[in-house]
């Protein structure tokens, strides 16, 4: 069964995480047990140079780490958003386009001497957070980041599944309406090319739907699905039956246990779970597949840190 969560309880101590996305930079000590003894965030400096940026991550886990002996934490878990190349320890954001092949393992290394350092996608390090500590033991589960794109990840029997490249998990890509719009990707028809905000908000606009003074994005498009404006109501039931195709295609394939679904799109709430577990009970037809449980993240921002984290307690007790 769950193998992940008993290697990282038999760690000799707590850990550092950090969590690297387009708009925050994230760090945190945690314990053995999974709770976070201090954590910290400083906003990504998305567009500044190389300097600039990687002196904003060591201030952050400068921050965290304190006044703490350094050498009483036990190893590094980086999660990061991609692409990446995990043996490397390099990671390259979409967002962050100062850090183009960024050794970030050996840029946090020095403040860590001869303990293991760990980097991940940062869709892993959500669904491994959510399985550690959401209270999602399964045998498997499916982690979706839900905002300006569609990342995630897979933990299959207490692990993270990462693919011979790292890049395992992309449920964005999942290809689901095969004459559907081009993603972003390269591809085309897409999960994140339906069911991202910018997706959502690009069809709202194309069927007539206009935000008026307000901004043109998810938020508004939910403000309006919420008043009942009949195309945003459309937009949000149209980016929920994508996800549902991908949800039920997964399961049908891994027989995954539960969905844990975050981000920004998803904090819109039931506005897109209702139309998204209807849409799951129409499309599904093996029982098994049926039975797929589907959950908000509870716990948020944390769940990529925990993840991080887990990992970085596991090559600790390893070592
Ligand atoms: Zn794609």
């Amino acid at each position: 069964m769950s193998t992940g969560p008993s290697v990282a309880d038999r760690a000799p101590g707590p850990v550092l995480a950090v969590d690297v996305g387009g708009t925050k930079l994230a760090a945190a000590v945690v314990e053995p047990d999974g709770t976070i003894a201090v954590q910290g965030a400083v906003p990504t400096p998305a567009g500044g140079d190389t300097a600039t940026v990687t002196a904003a991550l060591h201030r952050v886990v400068r921050q965290v780490v304190g006044d703490r002996d350094p050498a009483t934490l036990t190893g590094l878990g980086v999660g990061s958003a991609g692409p990446l190349d995990p043996a490397a320890g390099t990671v390259s954001p979409v967002n962050i386009h100062a850090w183009r092949d960024f050794g970030i393992l050996d840029s946090l290394r020095p403040l860590l001497p001869g303990r293991p350092a760990v980097l991940a996608g940062d869709g892993h390090c959500m669904a491994l957070g959510e399985h550690w500590r959401g209270g999602y033991p399964g045998r498997a589960l499916l982690g979706m980041v839900v905002s300006t794109g569609v990342g995630g990840g897979l933990v299959i029997d207490g692990r993270v599944h990462p693919g011979g490249s790292g890049n395992a998990g992309h449920i964005g890509h999942i290809v689901v309406d095969m004459a559907g719009p081009p993603c972003p990707c390269g591809g085309r028809g897409c999960v994140e090319a339906i069911a991202s905000g910018p997706a959502m908000v690009r069809w709202a606009v194309d069927q007539g739907w206009t935000p008026g003074d307000r901004p043109g994005d998810a938020r508004t498009l939910a403000e309006d699905a919420r008043a009942g404006v009949p195309l945003a109501v459309a937009a949000f039931r149209r980016g929920a039956t994508a996800l549902a195709a991908a949800v039920v295609s997964t399961t049908a394939l891994i027989e995954l246990g539960d969905v844990v679904i975050g981000g920004g799109v998803a904090a819109a709430g039931d506005l897109l779970f209702a139309p998204l577990r209807a849409a799951v009970a129409e499309l599904a037809g093996l029982d098994f597949v049926r039975r797929v449980r589907i959950h908000t993240s509870s716990l948020g921002n944390d769940a990529g840190l925990l993840g991080a984290a887990a990992l970085a307690l596991e090559a600790a007790a390893r070592q």
